[in-house]
């Protein structure tokens, strides 16, 4: 079922711009089986995805505990005539600041290493404290910050970057995959699964309802 969510309302406080062509629209509640579309270029809106709390806070949990052995654990041991080299993905951070590639050790550090865990993190405290009915003024802020941060987080980019990696490197000698890679598959997996099913609509409608609420224990309690 589809339905838009543009009409004449005067109530300015929701309003939302298509992402394809700009139009201001006032966004509505809809049910689980409609979509929003836009009236002008008919680009989808908004959906609603179920149990989308819950299952970003499962996915992003499980992505947290494969992320320190993805980090800290061989990638990739090389053996190139008797000469045994071990990477791991700090290491790698670590040898291309070392051959003054400081930049690159840089980007690297912050899209594959800090930029994931700090969007698992948010997604994390975003889902805890929705499903735990508490509002605290820094629930808005993380829900902001979790979207300018989310185009840094470029585990994909990096996992590409590997494969390559072991493309090229195969040659060169024995060349044997680390227990990281698998991890490092893993929480990639379970990142994509806890940014698919969360809900950043729901989440700011969950806000405004638990502030509301919040406002009005404290004006009862005066
Ligand atoms: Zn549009």
């Amino acid at each position: 079922m589809k339905a838009s969510i543009y009409n004449t309302t005067t109530d300015t406080e929701h309003w939302a711009a298509c992402h394809d062509c700009d139009l201001l629209l006032p966004i509505h509640d809809i049910t689980e089986s409609q979509v929003a579309r836009c009236p002008r270029c008919n680009a989808v809106l908004y959906r609603h995805k179920k149990n989308s709390i819950s299952k970003t806070l499962a996915f992003s949990l499980s992505a947290l505990l494969f992320y320190i052995p993805a980090n800290t654990l061989p990638i990739l041991t090389l053996d190139i005539y008797g000469n045994t080299g071990r990477n791991t993905m700090l290491n790698g951070v670590y040898r291309l600041w070392e051959q003054g590639f400081w930049w690159m050790a840089f980007l690297v550090a912050v899209c594959s290493i800090l930029m994931p865990l700090f969007e698992l993190v948010l997604l994390l405290t975003i889902s805890i404290s929705i499903k735990r009915q508490r509002y605290t003024p820094v629930l808005p802020f993380t829900i902001k910050l979790q979207h300018l941060t989310s185009s840094w987080a470029m585990l994909e980019v990096y996992l590409l970057g590997i494969i390559v990696a072991i493309v090229k490197m195969s040659d060169l000698g024995n060349l044997v995959l680390g227990q990281a890679l698998v991890c490092y598959l893993v929480l990639l997996a379970f990142t994509l699964c806890a940014l698919q099913s969360y809900d950043r609509h729901y989440a700011w409608q969950a806000t405004e309802f638990l502030r509301d609420k919040s406002q009005r224990n404290v004006n009862y309690e005066k």
